[in-house]
């Protein structure tokens, strides 16, 4: 079944649309560091209000043990977006109180409030289903339907995730309709040759991702700290570098998969290996079959993929139709080990097909080296939850949006 969209929800205007926000922004001294999440509402938000609804947003941020706590207030937030919006947004003290609901009662057509963060109320992550319905229904009493556009929550069974959207009219919101079309297109039919970038620090935080994806793509490139595990199933020694021993059994069992079924498993051909771990640590190129024989033997560091290796995968990515990547190459806050990554970012920049880009670290990499968001198909906004998607999990916020 397809998700529930906007329009399913008739006519709004003059309504109170409760809209389900992901404005789990970094901030620093209650200035946001990066408001990518806040944009990324605003086409669902500037939709609703040209149709003259009344917007109560909520959201959660950080993680407040259940109880207000002004660290994370949204009300540099709601600053932020009312910047963004060229209109004031109003801001109330608490959740499901007296404020919020006088700010609800003052709002006028194509009005915009914002309500405290969804987690200063023990209900919102309640282990509990009673204890998230008793919260889910008093967030109900804000407004006449809910709008569910937070998709980095959407694998999370929460009240105003997955209870509300239960209790009033739900309809998933543009940034949610979009990142399910992407996603949905990287595991229903992609466009072939289709390549998938694996890389990060663990394999075992990939294995369901790897697994849900082995049998679909054409091409598996692997880097990242990952890579080790993958080289040292091969027999080759790794020094120092990230290995998982406990997944060699695991990666020699995709290996061989990808062989069977004519799947393309690329691994590096060579590495950046390192005398330490630290920006001005000294560093050489070595053969991926040869990565101890460097001046620093067995204490050598992978740090990045190497040049030679950088250049195969950016041509497999460049040729490719449908390229999902998800895992930085290299220890890309260190501009000596960001190499790797820059050059697989810019390949997927000249991708002629779709392009995305998943996981919270890979998106910010692609950010810092800087790329512009619309150089690529898509930037997913959910970490966590783009990676459930990927695995083949059902989640529960989009499943109550009529999802399966
Ligand atoms: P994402 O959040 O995009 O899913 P991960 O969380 O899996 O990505 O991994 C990101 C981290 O992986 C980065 O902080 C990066 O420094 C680290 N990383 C990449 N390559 C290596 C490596 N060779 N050794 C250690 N850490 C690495
Ligand atoms: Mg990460």
């Amino acid at each position: 079944m397809a998700l529930r969209t906007l329009d399913s929800l008739g006519s709004l205007a003059g309504k109170r649309v409760i809209v389900r926000v992901d404005f789990n922004v970094p901030l620093k001294d209650a200035v946001i560091t990066d408001d990518g999440r806040v944009r990324a509402a605003l086409p669902t938000l500037n939709a609703l209000i040209n149709q003259g609804a009344r917007l109560v947003l909520c959201s959660h941020l950080g993680r407040p043990d259940g109880a207000p706590d002004a660290k994370y207030s949204l009300a540099p937030v709601a600053q932020r977006l009312s910047e963004l919006l060229g209109k004031p947004v109003a801001f109330a003290l608490d959740t499901v109180g007296d404020s919020a609901h006088e700010a609800v009662a003052a709002l006028e057509d194509g009005d915009v409030a914002v309500v405290e963060n969804l987690r200063f109320n023990a209900g919102e992550t309640a282990k509990d289903a009673a204890e998230r319905c008793a919260f889910a229904e008093q967030l109900a009493e804000l407004g006449d339907a809910l709008v569910s556009d937070g998709f980095g929550v959407v694998h999370r069974k929460q009240a105003s995730v997955y209870e509300l959207a239960e209790i009033l009219p739900s309809a998933a919101g543009l940034l949610i309709a979009t990142e399910v079309d992407v996603l949905d297109k990287l595991t229903e039919n992609p466009e072939r040759p289709y390549t998938v970038v694996l890389g990060g620090s663990k394999v075992s935080d990939k294995l369901g991702v790897i697994e849900h994806l082995l049998p679909r793509a054409d091409k598996i490139l692997v880097g990242g700290g990952m890579l080790f595990t993958f080289l040292a199933a091969k027999g080759f020694k790794v020094g120092k570098s990230l290995l998982e021993a406990d997944q060699i059994d695991t990666v020699t069992r995709y290996m061989t998969e990808a062989e069977e079924r004519g799947v393309e498993l690329i691994l590096p051909v060579d590495a950046v290996m390192a005398a330490s771990f630290g920006a001005d640590a000294e560093h050489v190129v070595a053969p991926a079959d040869a990565l101890e024989e460097t001046a620093f033997g067995a204490t050598g560091l992978g740090l990045d993929i190497g040049p030679d290796t950088a250049r195969i995968f950016a041509e497999a990515i460049r040729t490719s139709k449908t390229v999902f990547w998800n895992g930085p190459m290299g220890v890309f806050e260190m501009p000596a080990f960001a190499a790797g990554t820059k050059v697989v970012a810019k390949a997927l920049t000249e991708v002629d097909g779709l392009s995305v880009v998943g996981g919270g670290d890979s998106a910010a990499a692609v950010r810092q080296l800087g790329f512009a968001d619309d150089e690529f198909g898509h930037i997913s906004t959910g970490g966590g939850a783009s990676l459930e998607f990927l695995e083949g999990k059902q989640l529960p916020g989009l499943e109550v949006l009529g999802w399966q």
